[in-house]
């Protein structure tokens, strides 16, 4: 029951998120003013604004205009909810899930905008950064140094990447790559390079075998990073141990 109501949440912070990949890549207010359909300009009632229940009711269109509403808005409103009810299954209503859960709408953001326009806001990330150093002494099982030997390799890897193969990775990346270490800590962050590199290598591939990309289109990482960093906040620990018992 609690895990649903973790997920409806998910979907109205969704929401907000969609709110925020709209805006904050122009510089305009996330706070004012309020949300308009885009194509006519029309206020939205409390009636158009209910997540993915609106959607999908209006089938995708402006009740006013009935242009269609980017799919995207109900993609992150899933996914969002989809991952608070994960994270809720693994954390529980504790502290640690509750910044897993900040970390995710952070994470999602700056995938669905590095996607829309190849960029990662530094206005966005620093904060992220503040947050994973002021919260560092107090994660329950990892020690401060293993949280800033984490944000060190995540920056360091990225870094040197950039230095040998310039244009292939931006300084973007990097310093996402800094947070992701140092909210998962050493040795989460080797997981989730790992797991980035993988996907980034599996998905571009196939791309270029069905021609959607040319062998020398740029493809933008951070969306890869942020998945590498979802999949290892939810399920590193378990992974893990996992992988350790194993000899
Ligand atoms: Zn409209």
């Amino acid at each position: 029951m609690l895990t649903l109501a973790f997920a409806t949440v998910g979907a109205a912070v969704g929401s907000f998120l969609n709110l925020c990949i709209d805006r904050l890549p122009r510089g305009a207010s996330i706070v004012t003013p309020r949300s308009s359909c885009d194509a006519c300009g029309r206020r939205l009632a409390a009636v158009d604004m209910i997540p993915v229940i609106s959607y999908v009711a209006l089938r995708g269109r402006c009740r006013t205009c009935h242009e269609p509403i980017p799919r995207r808005v109900l993609l992150v409103e899933l996914a969002t909810g989809a991952l608070f009810g994960l994270i809720h299954l693994r954390f529980g209503a504790s502290l640690q899930g509750v910044l897993v859960c900040v970390y995710a709408a952070y994470l999602i953001v700056t995938l669905v905008i590095d996607l829309e326009h190849r960029r990662i806001l530094n206005k966005l990330t620093y904060p992220a950064i503040v947050v994973a150093l002021a919260v560092a002494p107090f994660m329950p099982d990892r020690s401060l140094l293993q949280t800033l030997a984490g944000g060190a390799i995540g920056l360091g890897v990225l870094l040197l990447i950039a230095l040998v193969y310039p244009g292939g990775m931006g300084m973007g990346d990097i310093k996402l790559g800094a947070f992701i270490g140092l909210a998962v800590g050493l040795p989460g962050i080797l997981l989730a390079l790992y797991f980035s590199f993988v996907l980034g290598g599996l998905i571009s591939g196939l791309l270029w075998l069905a021609r959607i990309i040319g062998r020398r289109d740029p493809i933008a990482f951070g969306p890869f990073l942020a998945l590498g960093a979802l999949t290892t906040l939810l399920y590193g620990d378990p992974l893990l141990r996992w992988w350790a018992s194993r000899g």
